[in-house]
C-alpha cells in the first residue's frame, strides 16, 4: 500500500469505521451466538459428567451393591464406603461419601459400577456458600438419584448403544 493510500486511510479513520460496521451488523441482523443464562440453557450432552447421583431400582431397592469398585478406581480418592451385610444376605453400602472438593469428573465411578447405581448426571447448578455442603454423603447422593432419575435413564439408554 502506497504512502498516499495508508495516509488516506488513517485519516479518515477507514478501519476504525469498517471495524464499527461490523459490529453494527453483528448487533442488528445476524442471530445472537450467546444464550440467557439461567433462563436459557444450552443443550448437553448424555455424556455430560455433572453432579454425582446414587440410583435406585424401579421397586425402591438401592442399587449399589458395594463392591467398592468405584472407591477403587477414583483417582482422586474422593469416594469412601463401607458395606453391611443386611438380614437378607443382600450386601449394601452403609455408608457412601464423595469428596466434591477432591472430584475430578473423570467418570470413572460411573465407568466403573456394573449396576449402573453411581452415576454423574446433567446437573451443573450446585454451587454452596460453604465447603461443608460439598461433603455429599449417602443421603444426598440418593436424594439426588431420585430428583433426577427420569433425565438419568434417558441418558444410560441414548448412551447404550456406544458401549
Ligand atoms: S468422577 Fe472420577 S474423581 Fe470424581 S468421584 Fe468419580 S472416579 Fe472419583
Ligand atoms: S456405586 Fe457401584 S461400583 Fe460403587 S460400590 Fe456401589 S455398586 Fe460398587
Amino acid at each position: 500500500m502506497s504512502f498516499i493510500n495508508r495516509t488516506a486511510r488513517a485519516f479518515f479513520l477507514v478501519e476504525l469505521l469498517q471495524g464499527m460496521a461490523c459490529t453494527l451488523k453483528y448487533f442488528f441482523f445476524r442471530p445472537a451466538v450467546t444464550i440467557n443464562y439461567p433462563f436459557e440453557k444450552g443443550p448437553l450432552s448424555p455424556r455430560f459428567r455433572g453432579e454425582h447421583a446414587l440410583r435406585r431400582y424401579p421397586n425402591g431397592e438401592e442399587r449399589c451393591i458395594s463392591c467398592k469398585l468405584c472407591e477403587a478406581i477414583c483417582p482422586a480418592l474422593a469416594i469412601t464406603i463401607e458395606g453391611e451385610v443386611r438380614e437378607d444376605g443382600s450386601r449394601r453400602a452403609r455408608r457412601y461419601d464423595i469428596d466434591m472438593t477432591k472430584c475430578i469428573y473423570c467418570g470413572f465411578c460411573q465407568e466403573a459400577c456394573p449396576v449402573d447405581a453411581i452415576v454423574e448426571g446433567p446437573n451443573f447448578e450446585y454451587a454452596t456458600e460453604t465447603r461443608a455442603e460439598l461433603m455429599y454423603n449417602k443421603a444426598k447422593l440418593l436424594a439426588n438419584g431420585e430428583r433426577w432419575e427420569t433425565e438419568l435413564a434417558a441418558r444410560i439408554e441414548a448412551d447404550a448403544p456406544y458401549r
